[in-house]
């Protein structure tokens, strides 16, 4: 029998699991009902793909995404895994060709749509009495329950199959679920005693900005000229909205198609095809577009317009960045979408209904205006403690950079007091201006705020007005038009005679780089490549590899057969299939420019020589390290503090005498070391703190210690 770990190396082409996987993995294979809540991005799909290579017999995917069963089987036989899916955009000979294949036994996964269930020309269930099932995964599992975004009524059909179905075990998996989700989820697939296993849900290597949405195209022209060379989504409300945005980013000269429900099928399709296999570059669409796609090298999304609730901005934004390298979330804020989206949401023919998801609206709102670090919030909302402020949102990066805005501020402010807090910025301004405006009623040219502001323009005054609002002092209220109120926190400034200090430079996206050392000429190169084959066979580029594998192409240069397997994301199968298209353009290219192939830390076996540099000490650890003891054991036989241990390890990684990965996963000393090269300074403190639970001091000093 093959194990979970050799399938993760031969077919996949990773070396280890992240983070809980394996233990989920385990799970299932004991037959235990499992729930997975992982972020996106996570690796779901290896927990149940995984089983279902190790197990005899079927594994059943019911997924609602129909878009999105053909690349993930194009994937998986790819790598060289035996899957098909069913569903309703096949012919009826198409469907009958499946059939047959799942009775002749050869297939290990099977997607389906959960309305084949029962339903349609070949009802599953019959079709499936016939084979050997032996393990039923359901993706997207918050679809289950009404009181989440995304609720599909087919998704309660799965309860039935739980109880047709005693002997298998069901897995459930979902990137997003508040607590009444997570306990509907259970509930109503009918689960048996499952077991949870739920993942931190921060995305780190995402930076959240939220900016007010005020000259909102010039500020995402700004945006997408940082983003150049890269993909993303822009996300609009109403198919017009997206139609107009499309056609002004094509006049623009950038490389845009738009995507809605109002465009025929034929059409859709072919623009998501486009974006997939990266022929265009940005993709202007109504949020129906990007739950069907599973492409990981999305570096950008933005949102025109608030989404209605977290979970949805959570969801859409965890479309960046699924390949775990820096990605940017966008949102332009107004006070006018929100009551747009109450309007929308308030109906009077599902009053519960209409009561839960305006009260998810008021938190979002609260979200966009809230002057707190956004992933704190963020993850506070899925009931994530949170410490520390992230360091990478826009909260966090803005705040050594305020201005002394103090006495505008108390002018802006105190107009509006003198104004009752009864009306909106515009009217203020014109008030604290002493604008000549028939607009301005009477008795509001005779208070003394009137004509204060002269000095200052119009636009340094809404400019203001904004910040003051996004920082938490100010807050918008008002059903019809909105008026400004001020907040708690500003009546404490003014009364305790404090500074007002404010971000006032908006809209800037300086970055750091990325910061992986690779070939850049290379990575392009490979690109071409990638995309030549994906043409030939018909799968969107990350089908062949993903980004990631093609960056550690160019950073270590593999040149024959046995490196290019050390490559991350590469397997027996993709070595054999692609190794001949991509060694020769590595080789060539290295032999151009005088580079010489790196060894990839795994490969590095330790050298068997004590050498200078390291003490008796640092020798005998790494004696009871190659036995096999891990630090608490060494710790307790060596009669040591683990402090001691753990230092002398991270000494023997530094000087290469034992390897990095052996403690931590690849993934998660990219996500360290990437971090860590963004610091000045080598303190851990920040690192641990921007982490938090996830990494320990022991983790992030071996992660660091080559680094020093
Ligand atoms: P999710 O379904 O949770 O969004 P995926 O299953 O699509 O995530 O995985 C995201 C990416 O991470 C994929 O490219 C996948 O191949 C990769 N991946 C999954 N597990 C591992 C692992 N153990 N090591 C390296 N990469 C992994
Ligand atoms: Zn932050």
């Amino acid at each position: 029998m093959i194990t979970p770990k050799e399938v993760l190396k031969n077919f996949y082409g990773y070396d280890s699991f992240r983070g809980q996987q394996e233990a989920i993995i385990q799970s299932i294979l004991k037959q235990q009902d499992t729930i997975v809540l992982m972020p996106t991005g996570g690796g779901k799909s290896v927990c149940y793909q995984i089983p279902a290579m190790v197990n005899d017999g079927l594994t059943l995917v019911i997924s609602p995404l129909i878009a999105l069963m053909k690349d993930q089987v194009d994937a998986l036989n790819g790598m060289g895994i035996p899957a098909a899916y069913l569903n309703s955009s096949q012919s009826a000979s198409e469907q009958r060709f499946v059939s047959e294949e799942i009775r002749s036994g050869k297939l290990k996964l099977l997607y389906v749509a959960p309305e084949r269930l029962f339903g349609g020309a070949f009802p599953l269930t019959e079709t499936l009495k016939t084979s050997r099932l032996s393990l039923v995964a359901i993706d997207e599992a918050h679809c289950v329950s009404q009181w989440g975004h995304d609720f599909r009524p087919d998704y309660l059909m799965i309860g039935r199959l739980r109880q047709e179905l005693p002997d298998v075990p069901f897995v459930a998996l979902t990137a997003t679920a508040d607590k009444q989700t997570r306990a509907d989820i259970a509930d109503k697939l009918g689960l048996r005693k499952p077991k949870w296993f739920i993942s931190s849900f921060d995305r780190p290597n995402i930076t959240y900005r939220i900016v007010p949405k005020r000259n909102s195209f010039e500020k995402l022209l700004d945006f997408l000229e940082y983003h150049q060379k890269n993909s993303g989504i822009i996300y609009c409300l109403s198919r017009k909205n997206v139609e107009d945005m499309a056609g002004r980013l094509q006049a623009a000269g950038l490389s845009a198609l738009p995507y809605h429900a109002g465009l025929d099928r034929q059409t859709r399709a072919s623009h998501q095809e486009k974006f997939i296999k990266d022929k265009v570059k940005i993709m202007v669409a109504t949020i129906a577009f990007g739950m069907g796609i599973d492409k990981s090298n999305v570096r950008f999304v933005v949102h025109m317009n608030m989404p209605q609730n977290i979970e949805g901005y959570y969801q859409e934004t965890g479309r960046a960045g699924r390949d775990g390298l820096p990605s940017d979330a966008l949102l332009f804020y107004s006070y006018a979408d929100v009551m747009t989206l109450q309007r929308m949401i308030d109906t009077p023919d599902n009053p519960d209904y209409s009561e839960v998801m305006l009260a998810k609206l008021e938190k979002m709102k609260q979200f966009c205006q809230s002057n707190t670090c956004r992933r704190r919030y963020l993850l506070g909302y899925f009931d994530e403690e949170e410490q520390k402020d992230c360091g990478n949102c826009d909260r966090c990066l803005s705040k050594d950079n305020k201005q002394d805005m103090t006495v505008p501020a108390q002018m802006l402010l105190s107009t509006i007091v003198r104004l009752k807090e009864n009306y909106g910025l515009g009217y203020c301004v014109l008030v604290l201006r002493g604008s000549k405006s028939a607009k301005v009623q009477e008795e509001h040219k005779a208070l003394t705020v009137y004509g204060i502001g002269k000095e200052k323009s119009e636009d340094f005054w809404k400019k203001l007005g904004q910040h003051l609002q996004q920082e938490g002092y100010l807050a918008e209220a008002g059903t019809q038009f909105p008026t400004l109120k001020l907040t708690t926190i500003a009546w404490e400034k003014l009364k305790g005679k404090k500074k007002f200090l404010l971000q006032m430079g908006e809209g800037g996206f300086d970055h750091q780089p990325t910061t992986v050392a690779y070939e850049e000429g290379l990575f392009e190169e490979l690109k071409r490549i990638r995309f030549g084959l994906a043409q030939k066979e018909n799968v969107p580029p990350y089908v062949i590899f993903s980004d990631n594998t093609l960056v550690e192409m160019a950073q270590y240069l593999p040149h024959d057969h046995d490196s290019f397997l050390q490559i991350s994301g590469v397997g027996q199968r993709k070595a054999e299939n692609y190794e001949d298209h991509f060694l020769p353009v590595i080789k060539s290219y290295a032999a151009e420019h005088l580079l010489k192939p790196k060894k990839k830390l795994s490969a590095r076996k330790p050298s068997k020589s004590a050498s200078t540099g390291l003490s008796k000490t640092e020798l005998v650890t790494l004696q009871y390290q190659r036995d096999g003891l891990n630090v608490f054991e060494i710790a307790k036989a060596r009669e040591m503090s683990l402090t001691t241990i753990e230092g002398h390890i991270a000494k023997l990684v530094k000087l290469k005498k034992l390897e990095a990965e052996t403690f931590l996963s690849k993934d998660d000393l990219l996500n360290i070391r990437l971090f860590y090269r963004r610091q000045e300074g080598s303190f851990l403190k920040p690192i641990k703190e921007h982490f938090g639970e996830r990494y320990s001091y022991f983790q992030i000093k071996v992660a660091i210690a080559e680094e020093q």
